[in-house]
Parts: structure tokens; sequence; C-alpha cells
């Protein structure tokens, strides 16, 4: 496979690109606070939705222009490389419009095109106390009464829960067989009475929010059910699939933004132990696109992805020690942007060797699936 842009992938490419500069550059999208700025990230959701780049594989009309998958990725990394914001509710676009598309009733996927637009944030309810990394073990129960289901249990780490519409609910639908095959999934009303939402206080940058979420006899219709009954697991898989771009090019974004301070505090004050180092994580950068791309070069061709959860754990990981890294070439004495640039890459970096699934569970999956270890 040619993995360079054809002649028709550099024209959609640079219609994207003008799109995102015309965007970013109108007096009307400043901002002083890129993060934060919620109202500005919800703008650019919404207009890249009804531009067509807010997914551009997607459907003419729904979000997308109907690119192929080589495009998509080019116009994906460009407009991160570039500063577009990044989207308040990511799940929305990133897992629950897949998931509504894909297993949806007509009823159920009528929500695709408010979720992809942000014009309504959904929670994903998946993690509990005892059910994080090992999802399959989940308590929280969804017992078949007349015409419906009744939910008991609780979630945590559920991000936007407050300010969701709806949820994306996993509930135990049955106890014998292997535990993966008793889920369900349920598109759940955070109105319903039942559910209550308590936020957990955190450190560090404010810009999105955790919840633990409560379900007490909390009762849904039949039509609540999102896919076969006990399927949820297969729901979850697929739906989550689609964000496995998007996670490693958002740390290779994160991990050029920490070297570009590195590159400037080594300028500003040499330190030849630290150049080393340095020229090993943009060595590990260039190798994290290159792997991006033999993973992208294997779906085109139906072959298995291998690389995800290498990516995945790669990606994360260099973008911790690049943080750390330019932390140490910028010193305690850094100015307060570049501190608080700092600040706010390493705890995402943290956060994010975190969920998606952990650098413990990748390797356990990167030794068992890829390379055959025993278990
Ligand atoms: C920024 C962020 C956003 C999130 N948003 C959501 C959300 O919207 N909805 C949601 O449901 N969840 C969300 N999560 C939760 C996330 O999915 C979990 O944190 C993750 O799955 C890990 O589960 P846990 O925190 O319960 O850790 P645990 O599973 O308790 O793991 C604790 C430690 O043990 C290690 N460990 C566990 N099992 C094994 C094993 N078999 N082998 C080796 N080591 C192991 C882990 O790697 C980890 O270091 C989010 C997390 C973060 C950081």
């Amino acid at each position: 496979m040619d993995l360079r842009p054809s002649d028709a992938d550099a024209a959609v490419r640079a219609e994207a690109g003008a799109w995102l500069e015309a965007w970013l550059s109108a007096p009307e999208h400043r901002t002083d606070d890129p993060r934060l700025d919620l109202e500005w990230r919800s703008a650019y959701q919404r207009d890249a939705y009804d531009a067509g780049w807010l997914v551009p594989s997607w459907p003419l009309g729904e979000g997308g222009r109907g690119v192929g998958p080589e495009a998509e990725l080019w116009i994906k990394l460009d407009f991160a490389r570039r500063g577009a914001p990044k989207l308040p509710n990511v799940q929305g676009p990133g897992v629950v419009a897949h998931a509504l598309n894909t297993f949806g009733s007509d009823e159920q996927r009528a929500h695709v095109r408010a979720v992809a637009r942000g014009d309504v944030w959904w929670c994903l309810g998946m993690s509990e106390p005892q059910a994080g990394s090992d999802l399959a073990s989940m308590r929280t129960r969804a017992r078949r009464t007349d015409g419906g289901f009744t939910i008991d249990g609780q979630k945590v780490w559920t991000s936007h829960a407050r300010d969701s519409s709806h949820c994306l609910l996993f509930a135990r639908t049955a106890s014998e067989g292997p535990p993966h095959r008793g889920i369900s999934a349920f598109v759940v009303p955070m109105e319903t009475p039942g559910i209550t939402v308590v936020p957990i206080e955190k450190i560090g940058v404010q810009d999105e929010e955790f919840c633990e979420v409560f379900f007490d006899d909390v009762q849904v219709p039949e039509s609540a059910l999102l896919g076969p009954e006990h399927q949820g697991w297969k729901v979850a898989m697929e739906s989550l699939g689609h964000e496995r771009d998007m996670i490693w090019i958002m740390n290779l974004v994160e991990i050029e933004a920490a070297n570009e301070l590195t590159r400037e505090a080594l300028r500003a004050r040499p330190r030849p132990e630290l150049t080393l180092e340095y020229a090993a994580v943009r060595g590990d950068a260039d190798a994290i696109w290159l792997t991006g791309l033999r993973g992208l070069a294997s779906r085109v061709a139906g072959r298995p992805d291998l690389q995800t959860p290498l990516l995945k754990l790669f990606s994360t990981e260099t973008a911790q020690r690049a943080f750390l890294l330019a932390r140490r070439a910028a010193g305690l004495d850094a100015p307060e942007r570049v501190g608080s640039e700092l600040l706010a890459g390493e705890i995402e970096a943290l956060g994010a060797t975190l969920y998606g699934g952990t650098s413990e569970i990748q390797r356990n999956i990167v030794g068992e699936r890829i390379l055959g270890l025993p278990r």
C-alpha cells in the first residue's frame, strides 16, 4: 500500500485545512483558554459537524464528507496538529454515535445527530468500583420486569454524567455463563427517577468532571435495550474500537507540544545531558506515526490491526516521558505560561495511561494476543 496521499486525498486535505484555518482565525472564535472554554469547543463541534469535517468518513450531511480511511487519518492528524479544539464530550461522536448507529432501533438512531453535533452530551456508564480493568465483572444489574427492566448498582469515573441528557449504560442481565456474555447495553435518560449523580472532586485542570452514578430501582422500558439482550460486550467493544486512532493521534500531538517546550528550553539554556533524551523522544514520536500508518494499512488490506494496543501503550507512556523531560529542561524557574502548559499536559498524560485500558492491561494484551505468550 502506498501511504503517500493521493491527489484526491491531498485536495480534500487542503480543503479541510483551509476550513479549519478560517474557523480558527475568525474574530468570533478567539479564546484565551482553549482547554477550559467549553463554549468555544462546543461551537467548533457544531460547525465542524455542519461543514462535514467532524468525522470526515461519515456521510455528507451527517457530519462527514464520505472520505476514505487514508484521507480521514491525514485530516484528523492535521486538525489535531493545527490546534483544532478538543471536543467537549468526546465520547459522544467517538463512541455513543457509533453504538447508536450500529446497534440502535430507529428511535435510538434518532439521537445520533444531536449527540454527534454536541447539542446534547451523553455519558458512558461502564466502570464500577470493583470493575474497571475487569469490566466483565460488573455488578450493576438490570432485572427483567413487566415491559422493561429495573436497574440497581453503581458506576464510577463517569465523565460528564452531571451534564449529560442520557447514559449509554452497561449492566448485568445474566449471571450464568462467561461473565462478558451476561451484559446488556441500555439507553437511559439521566432524568429517570432513581438516578443520583455525585461529582468527584479532583486536582488539576477542571475541563472534565468525573462522577459517581447510583442507580436505585431505576425503571426503564424494553425499548431502552440497545442491541440484543446479553450482547452488551459486543456493543462496548465495537463502539470503543472507533476511538482507537483518536487516542494515539491526541497523544502524538501532546508529545509534539511537549517536545516544542523542550526545544525552546534547550535553546535558551543548553543542557547536553538532556539532548540525547530529547532526540530519543522525537524518534519515538516518529515511530508512533509510522506504527499508526501500519495499523491503517492492515485495516485497509482487511488484515487484523495488531497495532492498536501497542499504540495506546506507547503513545500514552511516551507522552508522560515527553512532559517529564520538558519539565526538567524548563527548570523550576520556567515562565508561568510554560509551567501551566506543562502541568496540564502532565495531568492529561497521566489520565491517558488509564482510560481506554490501563498500560498494564495493554501489556497483557500485547503479550497474550500479539506475541502469543502463555498466560
Ligand atoms: C480521564 C478518564 C476518563 C474516564 N472516563 C470514563 C467514563 O466516561 N466512563 C467510564 O465508565 N469509565 C471512565 N474512566 C475509567 C477508566 O475506564 C478506568 O479508570 C480504567 O478502566 C481502569 O479501571 P480502574 O480505575 O478501576 O483501575 P483498576 O482496574 O482497579 O486497576 C488498578 C491497577 O491495577 C492494574 N491491574 C488491574 N488488573 C490487572 C491485570 N489483570 N494485570 C495487570 N495489572 C492489572 C491496573 O493497570 C491499575 O494500575 C475514565 C478514566 C479516566 C482516567
